[in-house]
């Protein structure tokens, strides 16, 4: 079967015969033909869209055991009849853009920074190539650029055919895993690679190559990168990013890095503001419960009460400043689910906080407990219940 993709790649309308056609288990059917300009899922771009006949291609599979090109499609077609296949004409280009601009790209890196490429992955929507080291953000952009220069001096994509011997002599970039002949993608003075794929007939054809990320992978790179009609999606969608940030902060696209750390600075210093004030306003309100504090049996000043709306931290830094002075025994209860608990005395006073924290669990239920001077806890009642507890076991 002959594969008419490989002398010409922008043939997107052809006609054959159908070889075979057999019945899949899921419903499907597998049909050959003469020849083909589909492109199989194979060398790491996906395969392509479009029509046989009146059916819709939903699937190209590269079969290696019969060398075979498998068109899979909802319908049968009949065996020994002419069809007419065509083929998504965006989706090819978009392939053939990302595919040529890959292997430029991983020239690229390969002869600037010596990073070899060990993998390559064209998805829906964006690609990745892993390269076998580490790179500098200053690597990756004298690759882009220089990939780039490349692409502009819109130099003819050649494909020629050798044998594994010729290619043995040749300077191949990346070893092929294949036998027999070998089909070669040159593009002159730069690059030489077997590869199956479509490629663009010349680089112009790609417009631009971007480097849209890059993380650590294996103890190398995973570069993503997006060409021609997906670097301009790609354009579009940070433009919009950047004008809606510049647009919320009220300043130009290129003063939205610096108006963010102006502003990350103003909440720092905010913040430590507003803990200056809650401090304050607990000290004085400190002062006022000690003011209005009941007297137990015992002679030990009560502080019994709900703070609605302060969450456990603040409960928990009231109850240290009231008994911070002697004589004083503190159970406050703050807003959540369970019910968060401080118990607190000062340190003249004989009362084991944590102790009483353990009754009130297995009282009321929850979770909690301490030292002596301070315990907290969640508890599993109403405030009124746990403050009434509170006051029948300390007054
Ligand atoms: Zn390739």
């Amino acid at each position: 079967m002959r594969r008419l993709y490989y002398a010409d790649s922008l043939l997107t309308s052809f006609d054959a015969t159908v070889e075979t056609c057999t019945a899949a288990d899921d419903g499907r059917f597998h049909v050959t033909l003469t020849e083909t300009a589909f492109y199989p899922t194979s060398g790491g771009q996906p395969f392509d869209h479009g029509t046989l006949g009146s059916t819709e291609i939903l699937d190209v599979i590269d079969d290696e055991a019969t060398g075979d090109v498998v068109h899979v499609v909802g319908a049968p077609l009949t065996i020994g009849a002419m069809v007419h296949g065509e083929i998504n004409r965006l989706r090819r280009l978009d392939h053939m853009q990302q595919h040529t601009g890959q292997h430029i790209l991983s020239a690229a890196f390969d002869q600037l920074v010596r990073a070899r490429t060990v993998s390559f992955h064209m998805g829906a929507e964006s690609s990745t190539i892993d390269l076998s080291r580490e790179l500098t953000p200053d690597d990756l952009s004298m690759a882009e650029t220089a990939a780039n220069q490349l692409v502009w001096r819109d130099l003819e994509v050649g494909v020629r055919y050798v044998s594994e011997a010729e290619a043995a002599g040749l300077p191949l970039r990346k070893e092929s895993t294949r036998t027999g002949t070998l089909r070669l993608v040159e593009i002159p003075g730069f690059d030489l690679s077997a590869c199956g794929g479509t490629h663009v007939p010349r680089t112009g054809m790609i417009g631009m190559i971007g480097i849209t990320g890059s993380e650590r992978f294996k103890g190398g790179t995973r570069v993503s990168f997006a060409c021609g009609g997906r670097m301009l999606a790609a354009f579009a969608a940070m433009r919009r990013i950047t004008q809606t940030a510049a647009k919320a902060l009220t300043v130009g696209a290129s003063e939205v890095p610096d108006a963010i750390s102006r502003m990350q600075a103003q909440i720092k210093d905010q913040q430590r503001s507003i803990r200056d004030l809650q401090e304050q306003v607990t000290t004085r309100l400190a002062a006022e419960l000690r003011e209005a504090a009941t007297v137990a049996a015992n002679g030990t000043r009560l502080v019994v009460r709900a703070q609605p709306g302060w969450d456990a931290g603040a409960i928990k830094f009231l109850a240290s400043a009231i008994v911070s002075s002697p004589g004083f025994v503190v159970v406050l209860t703050g807003d959540g689910s369970p019910v968060p608990v401080v118990a607190a005395r000062s340190t003249d006073v004989g009362f084991d906080a944590g102790a009483w924290m353990k009754d009130a669990t297995s009282e009321l239920g929850g979770r909690g407990g301490g030292r002596p001077e301070f315990a907290q806890g969640g508890l599993n009642a109403g405030t009124n219940d746990i403050l009434a507890m509170a006051s029948r076991t300390l007054s």
